[in-house]
Parts: structure tokens; sequence; C-alpha cells
């Protein structure tokens, strides 16, 4: 487990949601249940390396609410991962669900491993022994993982193929984000970056901005980062700036171009985790600055869509007075700090679990596709997408001018009570 630094995500969700808890005046019964994970499982998975020897990896999946339907949400593989963090994505996702009315609650995983460091074989090992832990406490009625950092539909199939063996039968909707074929769902793997930008074009629209005369700056270039790219270009936008991670220095770059970057070209120069080559980035014109760049360019919209607690009190003074817009594709990017900063500075906010619900409300037509045996084409996934989450969008947008509301708290308030009620009618509270 990573040594604890100041930082921990799971009291950054609790201050969050006591924060809301205080404005809904919630019962004491309901906030202890909701602020506490219902289950948590913590095991150790051992696995024969490449080189013959054992190593063992230690895994968790957290279930921190079902009242509204079986717990959903991702598997990290993380060298830094820690329980706490995965208890604050359970949470997150939690509220993920209810925000975007999806029949689901909120689960997460993690095993702390670094895949930059396995080979395929071992990384397959690692899955198949992790459903092997705990196959006997979820399934498709009462816990659902996906893909999350550093996982993948291959990652996916492997574990569904483990289940299935165990459990004697097909079972695809115990698992999420599966290879299209294989039990996934078209869309699935755009879903979450195009979700981040169906809300920001909501969002442009009602402050009578046209895409095209907007850039952003975007932090990551994984899966969420490059969807939600392709998505806000293709509506005109121009992207000026992408930083990640670059695993041989251990630190992170900021890749700049003022005419924008262009995709395909970066994609070309990317490893599969979202690393971008520093060498050959520099022969094809790109700036390539310290990692920190990425938040302090002159843009309209930021996007950070890596990991959590990226916008902090200690960076948040270096956004730049042209930012109008922060639509977080990741989970947990901000913390409360800089949160404060922000709603003082008027920028407006589409917060993590509403902004990056996309891929956990496709997962659910994945699901629900699994279930019929019949797979949608391409543009009704999207087309379904869109709306969920466009409606949910203009739901929590309505709310925060009515009640004049930061965006992050008219989320909360909705998904929150919308699970304490779920409680409350089950009898639990
Ligand atoms: N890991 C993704 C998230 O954080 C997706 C979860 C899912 O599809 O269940 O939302």
């Amino acid at each position: 487990m990573a040594t604890s630094t100041a930082y921990n995500a799971f009291e950054m969700a609790r201050t969050q949601f006591d924060k809301i808890a205080d404005l809904l005046g919630l019962d004491g019964a309901t906030r202890e249940l909701l602020r506490n994970p219902l289950r948590e499982y913590h095991f150790s998975i051992p696995v024969r390396m490449d080189d013959g020897n054992v190593k063992v990896f230690q895994g968790f999946r957290i279930q921190h609410n079902d009242a509204r339907g079986p717990a959903k949400g991702g598997i990290r593989f993380h060298p830094h991962e820690t329980v706490d963090t995965v208890r604050a994505l359970s949470m997150w996702m939690t509220w993920k669900c209810a925000v975007v009315d999806i029949p689901l609650g909120g689960g997460k995983g993690g095993v702390i491993c670094d895949p930059h460091h396995l080979s395929q074989r071992e990384q397959e090992a690692i899955c198949r022994g992790f459903i092997r832990q705990i196959a006997r406490n979820i399934g498709p009625v009462s816990d659902v993982p996906a893909p999350d950092v550093m996982t993948s539909p291959q990652h996916m199939l492997w574990m569904m193929d483990e289940y299935e063996v165990l459990a004697g039968g097909h079972y695809p909707g115990m698992i999420t984000g599966k290879p299209v074929g294989m039990g996934g769902s078209l869309g699935r793997t755009q879903a979450t970056g195009y979700g981040v930008v169906y809300c920001l074009r909501e969002a442009l629209r009602e402050k009578d901005l046209a895409p095209e005369a907007t850039t952003a700056s975007v932090q990551g270039f994984g899966n969420v980062a490059q969807y939600a790219i392709q998505l806000y270009q293709q509506l005109g936008g121009k992207v000026i700036c992408v930083a990640c991670w670059d695993q041989e220095d251990q630190k992170s770059y900021s890749f700049k171009r003022d005419s924008g970057v262009n995709l395909d070209e970066l994609r070309g120069i990317t490893d599969r985790f979202g690393g971008i080559d520093k060498v050959k980035a520099r022969a094809l014109k790109y700036q390539v600055l310290p990692g920190e760049a990425w938040i302090e360019q002159d843009v309209d919209i930021l996007i950070p869509a890596a990991l959590e607690n990226q916008i902090t009190g200690d960076n948040v003074g270096k956004i730049a007075k042209r930012v109008k817009i922060i639509a977080e594709g990741a989970n947990g990017p901000t913390t409360p700090q800089a949160d404060a900063v922000i709603e003082e500075r008027g920028i407006f906010v589409i917060p993590d679990f509403l902004a990056n619900a996309g891929g956990v409300t496709c997962s659910y037509f994945e699901q629900v596709q699994c279930n019929m045996n019949y797979f949608w084409e391409m543009d009704e996934v999207l087309g379904k997408l869109d709306l969920k989450m466009t409606a949910a969008y203009h739901a929590i947008s309505d709310l925060a001018r009515k009640r004049k509301l930061y965006m992050r708290d008219a989320a909360y308030v909705v998904a929150i009570n919308r699970v304490a009620e779920a409680c409350r009618e089950r009898g639990w509270v």
C-alpha cells in the first residue's frame, strides 16, 4: 500500500458528503449508513510470475451502497492504490449511478500492481486470481465490475471467463466493458469521454458559447481524455495542451501546440497506458512542458481526465482568468480546498460524478443488452447515452440555478436524496 500523504480520497469524499448531509438535514442513521461502505473485501492474490517466483498482490472490492440496485463500478490496477481510495471511488459510484438515475448502486475494486511491469500472462493471472477470491460476493444481481484506470476490455473478458468457469454457465451480465462481440456494447469505449463532452456541449449552449470559438487544455491521454478530445474537436473546439504521465521519467509532461493538437498524430506516438513519446512529439512541433503546465493555459475549458487530487489548494491559483468551465473526466480531480476557490471565482464546474457518468451509463446498457442477448447498433447506444447524459445535466444545472448552488453541490443534492430515499423505502433507516 502506498505510504499515506496529506491527501486522502475517502476523507475528501466524506467532506463533500457531510456538506450536503448538513444542507439536507439528513438524519443521523442515514448519514452513518451513507458515510461508510456497506461491505468491504480485502484479499491476497498469489500469482506465479514469468520468472517462476510467486508474488502476492493485494486486492480490494468495496460495495458502498446497493439500495438502488446491484453495486457497480470499475476495478483499477495501480501501484499506489490504497483501500481509502477504493472506498472513496465506491462512494462516488453510488452518487454517479444515482445522478443519471440508473438502477445500480456503487462499488469499486483495485489491485496494487503496476501493469507497466507485468506481462500479459501475469496480468491474466491477476484477473483470474481476483475473481477466484471474490466470485462468491459479486455477480450480475449483486455487484458488477467494469474497467477503470489501467484495466481494459481484455481484462474484463479474462475475469468473465474465470467467473463462468466457477459458476458453470454463461453470465455475461456479471461484468461490463467487455470486448465487442464477447458481450460488450458498441460505444462503451467512447462512452465516458463522449459523456463528458455531451455535458460540456450543453454547458456551452447555456452560456451562449459556440464550441468552435473555444479552446481547451486536457490532463490525461488515456481512454477518457482521448474520446473527450475526439468529440470536442468534432464539435469544432480546439485543444491546445495535453498532459500525461511519462513512465520512464516517473513524472508527467504537458504537450502544447498553439495551432491545436492532432489526435491521430498523438495516438500514433502513445503507448497503451496513454504515455506520449517526448522525442517524437518534439519532432512533430509540440512544446514539451512540465506536467503542471496544462492547468495554467490561457483557455476557456479545462478537462482534468487523469486521476484524483490534481486541482488542489496549491495549484488552483494558476488557473487562467479566461477559464470558464472545468469538465471533470477523472474521478475526484478537485479537492474541497480548490473547490472553494473555483466557486468563489465563478468558474462553472461539471462535477466528476455527473460529467464522467457516461461510462457507467453505457455499462448499464451493456448489461441490458446481455440480459436480452440482443445487441444494439452504435447509433442506438450513443443516442440513448446522449439522451441520458443531457437529461441528467439539465436536471442538475436547473437545480443549481434555481437554488443558487455550486454545480457539485447541486449534483450531490440530487444523488444523495435519491439514495437516501431508496434506503428509507427499503426500511433500512
Ligand atoms: N470505472 C468507470 C467509472 O468510474 C466505469 C464504471 C462502470 O462502468 O461500471 O465510472
